[in-house]
Formats: structure tokens, C-alpha cells, sequence
């Protein structure tokens, strides 16, 4: 019997733990918020990240370790991987959590990015404006970002504000956001899902598509860039890449090392989910099919939970919810279509989008 431990409890956890069941994995989670969404269905220790005595308890009988949030403190797992396998490792957690070096790494293994810098005498030439002020770590969600359009703009907003925490970036009129979800496991195998397009509000992911839309030039770069950075880093496990589309142009503007919202779809709509392909990675099993089975959408319930019988009434709506409590721009849960085709699909996101907030 295989035991995975997940550093993180919330619903990413929670739909790690309903995929590994089948595969007849057990799990045990550690975070510290004693209501958390994966506590019923994995052993919940619920202490501090910074706690050696618990992770040291965490650790003892599992088999392999991963995390479903990328701000788990870097130190947890540096030293937890000195006694057990820590997938993914480490050097892309470092990456992840700070946008400078992110950025860095983005262009040191040739992947396209927006024009970014943290030297704020020479933004006017450097960069340009409009451009986007972002915290090099812990921002999500569009939190700490503003949009800077002029010079006095910059000064006002930098008044507050320490400059070494800080990012400027190019600002992108894009014409649509995607992102991709790799995977790759022990053996250096990898599969990719298709490109979807993400639609966000008030910096939240709110509905995710599969679209025919996408080229297959544009699949190919994606896949490139995702390898590339995968293989770099020597990764195991789910890798995200968010891009902007451009004229036909894809810029990375951050990657996320764990499964991903934007793969919420394919658990019903993919014939491996990633959370499935995830636990395959980190516990060195071949890598599952990642085809999409239909048209397929994905859409997140935020805020309050809108009338659950008139989302199920819905023929073929799959319902999620995280066992949350309703707060405002809290993700609560998510509904999945998988269509025959995109006329059939649009019809059910009208008629889920007259009950929920998309
Ligand atoms: P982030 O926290 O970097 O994921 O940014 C949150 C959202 O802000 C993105 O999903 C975009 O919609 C928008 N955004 C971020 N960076 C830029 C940029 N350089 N240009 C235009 N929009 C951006």
C-alpha cells in the first residue's frame, strides 16, 4: 500500500485524495487550518509547515511527499527531502514563489515572457507604460498589483511600497489567457493536456474551455516551453504554465508546480485526470492518457453557493464542492460539462450561467 503525504490541505489536496483512492493509495495531509477540505478524506495533522517535530511526524511511513499549494515554505521542504523523496523538488518551489527569479528562469531556458524589472530608475525606457506592479512573492489572484499608466502613477505608488519586494512588468494586451498542464514522472516521461483558454474577474479564475480554437502550432510551442522548463528543473509531478496569446504569440506569465484550477476539467472531461497523473508521477508509475473526451468547460462557483438542485437539474452537469464556508472571492467549488459538441456545450454554460455568477 502506497502512502502519499501532501503538504496542504485545501480542495487541490482534497481532489488529489478522490483520485488516489482508486489507484488504492492512502493519504496524509498537513496544514494547519483544522477545517480544511482534504481533513475527511486523508489523516490530518493539523500543525505549522515550520514545525520540525511535525513534519517529522508527517514523514514517518510515507512513502513519497508532495504539496498542493506553492507557497509552502521552502525550508519544510528542503528538510523533509532529507529523509524522503519530495515531489516536485524543491528548485521549483525556490522558482515559483519569486516572480524575479521566475522571470529569470523563464528567459534563461529560452521561454518567451513579458518585458519585466526591479530596477525602478529607467522604467520609462526599460519598460514603458502602461506597465503592471506586482509583489515578487506571495501575490495571487491579482493581490498587491496595480496598473501603472504614467510616471506619476509610479512615484505615487511606490511611495508606500518597498521597491526590493517589487516587480514591474510590460503590460500586455492580450487577446486571450491560456494555460498548459504538463506532466512528467521518474522514468523523464511526459504528456501534456491541450492548451485551454481561462477567463478570469477581479483577478479569479472563473471559467475554463477547451476550445478547437487552439493551433496546433500553438499546442507545439506550449508543449516546448512546458518540456523544456520540466526538464530543466528534473521535475516530477503536474507543471502549469500561464500564458498570454498575442497575435498568435504565446508570453509565459507565471507557472505553478502542482496541479492547477485550469485542470479541474479533466477529471470528468480527460481520460486521466491530473490529479491522477499527478499521484502517477510522484509515486514512479507510467504516466496516464491526458485526450480531452468532448467539448468540455469548467466553471468555478465563488463567493456563495448558488442553489445546488437547479445546477445538478442541468443534464449532464458534474458538480464539486470543496466543503468550504461561503465567503466573498473564496473558491467554494466547481461545475464540469463534457459535450458531444461546442453548440450542445454552450447551451449548458446558458443555462448554468443563469444560476451562477460566471
Ligand atoms: P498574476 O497574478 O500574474 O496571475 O496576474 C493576475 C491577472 O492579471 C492575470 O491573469 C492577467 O489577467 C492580469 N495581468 C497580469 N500580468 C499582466 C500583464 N503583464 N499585462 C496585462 N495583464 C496582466
Amino acid at each position: 500500500m502506497t502512502t502519499i503525504g501532501i503538504l496542504g490541505a485545501g480542495q487541490l489536496g482534497r481532489m488529489l485524495a478522490l483520485a488516489g483512492y482508486p489507484l488504492g493509495y492512502r493519504f496524509r495531509v498537513l496544514d494547519p487550518a483544522s477545517d480544511s477540505p482534504a481533513r475527511l478524506l486523508a489523516d490530518h495533522l493539523a500543525f505549522d509547515y515550520a514545525d520540525k517535530f511535525a513534519l517529522e511526524q508527517f514523514a514517518s511511513g510515507l512513502d513519497v511527499i508532495t504539496y498542493e499549494f506553492e507557497n509552502v515554505p521552502v525550508e519544510a521542504t528542503r528538510y523533509l527531502e532529507q529523509s524522503l523523496a519530495v515531489y516536485p523538488p524543491s528548485i521549483a518551489l525556490e522558482k515559483a514563489q519569486d516572480r524575479f527569479i521566475e522571470k529569470s528562469f523563464f528567459c534563461e531556458v529560452g521561454i518567451s515572457i513579458p518585458k519585466f524589472t526591479t530596477d525602478f530608475t529607467n522604467i520609462k525606457i526599460e519598460i514603458g507604460f502602461p506597465a503592471v506592479l506586482k509583489t515578487r512573492r506571495m501575490g495571487y489572484d491579482g493581490k498587491g498589483q496595480a496598473v501603472i499608466r504614467s510616471e506619476t502613477d509610479l512615484n505615487n505608488e511606490l511611495k508606500n511600497r518597498n521597491t526590493d519586494e517589487l516587480i514591474l512588468e510590460e503590460f500586455i494586451s492580450f487577446d486571450r489567457e491560456l494555460s498548459i498542464i504538463g506532466v512528467r514522472n521518474q522514468a523523464g516521461a511526459m504528456r501534456f493536456y491541450p492548451l485551454v483558454e481561462n477567463h478570469h474577474r477581479d483577478g479569479i479564475l472563473r471559467m475554463s474551455l477547451v476550445r478547437e480554437s487552439i493551433t496546433s502550432e500553438m499546442q507545439s510551442q506550449a508543449e516546448e516551453y512546458c518540456a523544456t522548463a520540466m526538464s530543466a528543473l528534473r521535475y516530477v509531478g503536474v507543471l502549469v504554465i500561464e500564458f498570454f496569446e498575442q497575435d498568435g504569440r504565446l508570453l509565459a506569465n507565471e507557472m505553478a508546480p502542482r496541479v492547477h484550477n485550469s485542470g479541474h476539467w479533466t477529471i470528468e472531461g480527460a481520460v486521466t485526470s491530473q490529479f491522477e497523473n499527478h499521484l502517477r508521477a510522484v509515486s514512479d508509475a507510467p504516466l496516464g492518457r491526458t485526450d480531452p473526451l468532448g467539448a468540455c468547460a469548467m466553471v468555478n462557483l465563488v463567493g456563495s453557493l448558488p442553489d445546488v438542485k437547479s445546477i445538478l437539474k442541468i443534464d449532464g452537469a458534474h458538480l464539486h464542492l470543496y466543503d468550504k464556508t461561503s465567503r466573498p472571492n473564496r473558491k467554494i467549488g466547481h461545475v464540469t460539462f463534457v459535450e458531444k459538441d461546442v453548440e450542445t456545450l454552450q447551451r449548458k454554460l446558458d443555462s448554468l450561467k443563469e444560476i451562477v455568477d460566471v
